[in-house]
């Protein structure tokens, strides 16, 4: 089978590899029906995740159709079509029993790290029993790649960590696609404000059409003095950091409420400064989060009954084999505008 393989740091190539085997009583086969590129590809590729050694299958996102099951798997079926989670769970460990999935012993986000991941024809799935999702009849399945990662992250380390509540104002730094699903995913609570901010003309206006109350270009580095001023200099509620660079979330620090929280969603690859000389007196809450993706059953609901619009983040369609060119044009997003492409298999 065709799959793409990370080879070192800069390096990588769609290869001729095996197809996947059952190893585990637990494990299902999953041939890969659509796939995509996250932000995370794009950090493994870098460098940046030493947990990722060289020959792994990249990819954790993906919808696809069950191929084979192992002997123990019971809620899944050859035929079945299917959501892989980013998140393996084997659902018995203290973590998993406590929904934080993410942190699971067994699993956690091991697939297109630890192990082969979904950029490719098949790929295996431990835990399949808690680590998939049955797609329901006639649903949008190019949709459903959306809630493998983005939306689930951008709804729970952003959204829930952040308490977004009805009137209250939000920021999210950074307008890329886990942005934009926090934007989508916050509405579900009405908040009064929510403030996009990106150095991204073209991000901005797809998150003026998300639903953004403003948008804020911070090119002249005066979005904080803008968001005060759009909030009577109070600051907002929530502010959720969407891009894991330090001047973000120190924007994220310069621009929170009394009372208010900083929800981390961005991988952080080098250390940022935390301002407690400014900040230890104004009651805020510093939340970070793996996503867990326990919330994936409730958006999967809301994508079915059209309450959510994921399909919206989708701007490229490339097949398994010109997978090279969809790495292209996600990796140079300034000038294609791409925000998720969507890989055919
Ligand atoms: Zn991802
Ligand atoms: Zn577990």
């Amino acid at each position: 089978m065709k799959a793409l393989v990370y080879q070192g740091p800069n390096k990588k190539a769609l290869e001729e590899r095996p197809m996947p085997e059952i190893a585990q009583p637990t494990d299902a086969i999953v041939k890969i029906l659509k796939t995509t590129i996250c932000g995370t590809d794009l950090h493994i590729l870098k460098g940046d995740v030493p947990t990722c050694a060289p020959g792994r299958i990249l990819g954790h996102e993906g919808v696809g159709v069950i191929e084979k099951v192992g002997a123990a798997v019971t809620a899944f079926h050859q035929g079945d079509h299917v959501i892989v989670s980013c998140i393996s769970a084997c659902g018995k460990c203290d973590y998993c029993r406590r929904g934080m999935y993410s942190h699971c012993v067994n699993g956690g986000w091991i697939l297109g790290n630890k192990i082969d991941g979904t950029q490719a024809e098949y790929v295996r799935i431990p835990f399949a029993d808690t680590s998939l999702y049955h797609i329901p009849a006639g649903a949008d399945e190019e949709a459903l790649v959306m809630l493998s990662d983005i939306l689930p992250t951008g709804f729970e380390c952003g959204v829930l960590n952040g308490k977004v509540e009805p009137g209250s104002s939000v920021a999210i730094v950074g307008s890329g696609p886990i942005g934009l699903a926090a934007l989508l995913t916050a509405q579900f609570y009405s908040p009064g404000e929510i403030i996009m901010i990106d150095l991204d003309d073209n991000r901005l206006d797809i998150a003026k059409r998300f639903g953004a109350t403003a948008i804020i270009n911070n090119k002249d580095g005066k979005a904080v003095e803008t968001v005060m001023k759009l909030t009577g200099g109070r600051g907002v509620d929530t502010a959720i950091e969407a891009v894991g660079v330090p001047a973000s979330f120190i924007t994220c620090e310069d621009i929170v409420a009394p009372g208010g929280i900083i929800a981390n969603v961005g991988v952080h690859g080098v250390k940022v400064d935390l301002h407690l000389e400014h900040l230890w007196d104004r009651n805020i809450a510093i939340t970070t989060r793996l996503v867990d993706t326990v919330t994936t059953p409730m958006l999967l609901k809301t994508v079915v009954s059209h309450k959510l619009e994921p399909a919206q983040l989708i701007t490229h369609r490339f097949k398994l084999d010109r997978i090279m060119d969809a790495y292209e044009t996600f990796g140079d997003a300034a000038k294609t505008h791409a925000l998720k492409v969507v890989i055919e298999a």
